[in-house]
Order: C-alpha cells, then sequence, then structure tokens
C-alpha cells in the first residue's frame, strides 16, 4: 500500500525528434490539478540525444557489425572520425543553438556525406540563396539519415527516427513474436533505453510507472523499458495507455502481457489512472476499477465497475510541458515541402480544441471509439486560457492543435478571442475540407495566427462521394 503514490510518466522510444508527443503533458497537467507529485519524460529524444553525440558515436563505430557491411556502410564507417568530430555542432544546429552554422553547413564541406546525398534535390530551387537555414536543416536532417542507415544496415534492424520495431507492435495482438522478441538479448537501442530509464529510476523512485504508448512503433519498447523497471525493482506497479491500448488491445486476454504490465487502460487515462491511484493507497477495491485490463487469479479481466463519470474537458487543466527537456529537441527538414516540414521542424506546443471529432462520417474511420465519438469542445475562452498559461510556462509561442478535424466554428471563436485579447501565436491544425471554411473565414484565422492548415480528403471524385452516400463540398 502507499500513501500517496509517486507517479512516472513516460512515452518510450520513438516518436517526434522536434517536440513532445502530447499524451504524457495532458496527464501530468492533470495530475498538477491534483497536487499529486509526479514526473515525465520522453525517452525517445534522449535515446536519441544520447545515440547521436560524441561519445554515442565512438561506441557505435566501435561495436562488431556481424553482418556484412554495404558499400554505403563502409564508407560511412571510414569517415567516423568525421562523424565523430562534426555531430555535436549538427545536433546544436538542430537545436537553433548555434545558427551561424548554417553556412558551413549548406556550404556542403563541413559534414560528411553518404548515400542519402546522392539523390539530393535541386537545392538552389528549393532554398533559393537565402535560405541558409532551411538549406543547411535538410542537409544536417540527411546526414543523420545517413547515420541511421549505417544503424539499420549494421547495428539494429529496427531502427527508425520516429518508430521502433514497428513490425512487432503491429502484430502485438497475437503477442507471440513479440513476446519471443523480448526474450531475447537485449538490443543496441534497448542498452540505451535502460540507461536512461535507470537515471529516472533513480531520481524519481516512483511508485506507479505509466507508458504511454501512441503507435505501434512505440510498442516493442514500451515492453522491453516495462521489462526492465520489473528487474529494477519489482514491487514499482506499471501502467499502459495511449492510442495504442485505446485500438489494438480491446480484446486482449494474453495473460503473458501482464508479466510486463499490471495496468492496461483504455480511452482518456485521467479517470482510469485516478481509480490506480486509489486502488495502490488502498482507498478502492479492485474490482471498482475503470476501463482498466488487469490479472486475477492468473485470468486477464476487464475491469469496468466504477460509477464515477469521466472528467469533462474543462476539469483537466492545462497540459504541463515545461519540464521535459524544452530546448534539445530536434528540428529536421526531411521534405523541401512547406507544409510537411510543419510535422518535423520547430517546437510546438501541442493541444486540442475539443475532445472527439466533430466530422464523425469517415467511411474508413472506427468511429464507435471513444475518443471520436465523444465531441466534447472546449470554449475559445478557455483555450485560450491554456495557450496563455503555456506561453508563460514554455516561453514558446507556437502552437499544433492536434484535433483530428479541428470544428470550424470553434477555429473561428478561437481566432476572435485571440484577437480580443492580443495574443500573439503561430498556429496550426488538421481539418476536413468543408463549407464552412469560406473566404471571410481564412481571412480571419490568418490573421489570428494560424500559419497552415492540414486536410485528408477522404474521396476527390463526385462519382465515389454519391456511392458512399456524401454530397460533394
Ligand atoms: S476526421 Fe478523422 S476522426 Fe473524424 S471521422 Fe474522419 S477519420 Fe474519423
Amino acid at each position: 500500500m502507499f500513501l500517496i503514490p509517486k507517479v512516472f510518466l513516460f512515452t518510450p522510444p520513438f516518436t517526434q525528434l522536434n517536440t513532445p508527443y502530447p499524451a504524457t503533458a495532458y496527464l501530468k497537467g492533470f495530475l498538477n490539478t491534483k497536487n499529486i507529485d509526479c514526473a515525465q519524460a520522453d525517452l525517445g529524444i534522449e535515446v536519441i540525444l544520447s545515440i547521436f553525440s560524441k561519445s554515442g558515436l565512438k561506441h557505435l563505430f566501435s561495436l562488431e557489425s556481424g553482418v556484412e557491411k554495404t558499400d554505403n556502410s563502409l564508407r560511412i564507417h571510414s569517415l567516423q572520425e568525421e562523424y565523430i568530430q562534426t555531430i555535436d555542432i549538427a545536433i546544436e544546429f538542430l537545436q537553433g543553438k548555434c545558427p551561424n552554422f548554417a553556412y558551413q553547413i549548406a556550404g556542403r564541406r563541413f559534414l560528411p556525406e553518404a548515400s542519402r546525398f546522392k539523390h539530393v534535390e535541386d537545392l538552389q530551387w528549393a532554398f533559393g540563396t537565402l535560405g541558409h537555414q532551411d538549406k543547411a536543416k535538410y542537409i544536417a536532417t540527411l546526414y543523420l539519415e545517413d547515420i541511421a542507415d549505417y544503424i539499420k544496415e549494421c547495428i539494429d534492424e529496427h531502427f527508425g527516427f520516429s518508430r521502433y520495431a514497428e513490425r512487432l507492435g503491429r502484430c502485438a495482438h497475437s503477442f507471440d513474436e513479440l513476446c519471443e522478441a523480448l526474450h531475447q538479448k537485449p538490443t543496441y537501442i534497448d542498452e540505451i533505453l535502460f540507461e536512461q530509464i535507470a537515471r529516472h529510476l533513480n531520481t524519481q523512485k516512483p511508485d506507479l510507472v505509466c507508458i504511454s504508448v501512441p503507435f505501434p512503433g512505440n510498442v516493442y519498447s514500451a515492453f522491453r523499458a516495462a521489462q526492465y523497471i520489473k528487474q529494477y525493482d519489482s514491487s514499482i506497479r506499471i501502467a499502459m495507455g495511449g492510442g495504442f491500448a485505446n485500438t489494438e488491445l480491446r480484446s486482449l486476454s494474453d495473460a503473458r502481457v501482464f508479466e510486463f504490465f499490471d495496468f492496461i487502460t483504455l480511452d482518456d487515462g485521467e479517470a482510469p489512472l485516478i481509480h490506480i491511484l486509489e486502488y495502490l493507497a488502498a482507498k478502492r477495491p479492485i474490482d471498482l476499477l475503470k476501463r482498466t485490463f488487469v490479472l486475477i487469479n492468473n485470468e486477464v479481466q476487464y475491469i469496468n465497475n466504477s460509477l464515477e463519470p469521466d472528467y469533462k474537458q474543462n476539469q483537466l487543466g492545462t497540459p504541463f510541458y515545461a519540464d521535459l527537456p524544452l530546448n534539445r529537441y530536434i528540428s529536421a527538414v526531411e521534405i523541401i515541402n512547406p507544409m510537411h516540414k510543419l510535422w518535423s521542424d520547430g517546437r510546438w506546443n501541442k493541444l486540442t480544441m475539443a475532445h472527439g471529432c466533430y466530422w464523425g462520417k469517415c467511411t474508413f474511420c472506427d468511429i464507435s471509439l471513444d475518443y471520436i465519438q465523444r465531441y466534447e469542445p472546449l470554449t475559445a475562452a478557455y483555450l485560450c486560457d491554456q495557450v496563455e498559461q503555456i506561453i508563460a510556462e514554455t516561453n514558446e509561442r507556437s502552437f499544433h492543435f492536434v484535433d483530428e478535424a479541428a470544428p470550424p466554428s470553434l477555429m473561428k471563436a478561437f481566432a476572435l478571442e485571440l484577437i480580443k485579447r492580443r495574443i500573439n501565436i503561430s498556429w496550426w491544425t488538421n481539418i476536413r475540407f468543408e463549407k464552412s471554411f469560406t473566404e471571410d473565414l481564412c481571412y480571419l484565422l490568418k490573421y489570428s495566427g494560424c500559419i497552415a492548415v492540414s486536410g485528408g480528403l477522404e474521396v476527390a471524385s463526385d462519382r465515389l462521394l454519391s456511392l458512399i452516400e456524401k454530397e460533394s463540398v
């Protein structure tokens, strides 16, 4: 029993390099409203920064590859001293810490080059004569990708910048293949992950570790992390939640999963987490948990007997980003396209305008899922309060609203509130293309600081639209 369980939240490798994934920040912001002691970490950026450092590359190049090297890997290996001597500057440049190195990097005589540079696009056309910063970011990104290719070819085939061992995560519903991999010797990435976890466990000394798993590319690392934590201290309880559990683990029945985790929660994490904390503090019996899988008498049981409702959106507090290593994220330019660049370049505070999706009618979408079906928008005033609080905490005025489809009426109200309060921010979001986006609304959004929108087209043919019984917009 714990009087007040201490919580440590983390996102396992890998999601994004340029900005934190928001799930732990949302949970920490919520736990702050309850005065519950809690720390958070993004192990993805920590592992990447450990590999892509002078000491990390020295270690990498000293490893026996175990496979025959390709010409590309031989080239990179033979240039290892150039990589080791330049990596810290390249990373600091991508962290925005030494912008004047753009001239040297863009001049293409500073960083070593391998196969990623073979088909480099027309840089003069893309960046002109003044776009040194972006050009240098693009070149430094290719340089990192060359090193990533070396890791994949020689050391660890599962490696990727935004995912790790994704294929194993994609077949996790059967668990056999993943389980087998977890009983193999730890990989190169695993060992680096363990070092980072040990550092946090030593300083945080948590009673409960919550691992947020958004995508299949985080699943293997989540299990490896849980396995390590159980060996480190078997009294630490471990919970898993997030997008992957919400979509792929709804029919979980394999008891082996509970060799790694004590709790697996579905859908919004706040209420299930409070229920788990009350259970660990012996203030709630196990059969009154909320949307949580547990193992009882060696049987997987889904417990959802609590009558307490979920928290309303305006009871969740404001996502808390300030204790994440905000000045250490890496801005990469992977594609020469101004819109796509936003996904990997720059640090964005992530927020949502609403719970759920107002659109709710894409044919390919499982709209029965709670995080889509239960539409609950915030008010413009509440959103602006959150924006002001996050600016005060992070000193960062860039926002990405990560709604699946931001509601146009709320975007309009939000823009008007920003203008009324004279809040200067840059923001962008994801939308569905629909009639509500009039020319006037677009001008208003732009005036409020909206720099871009991204949107998916479900279908671009009138014939198919009528077949799925939807009018064209
Ligand atoms: S916009 Fe996204 S969440 Fe909404 S219905 Fe379409 S696919 Fe589903």
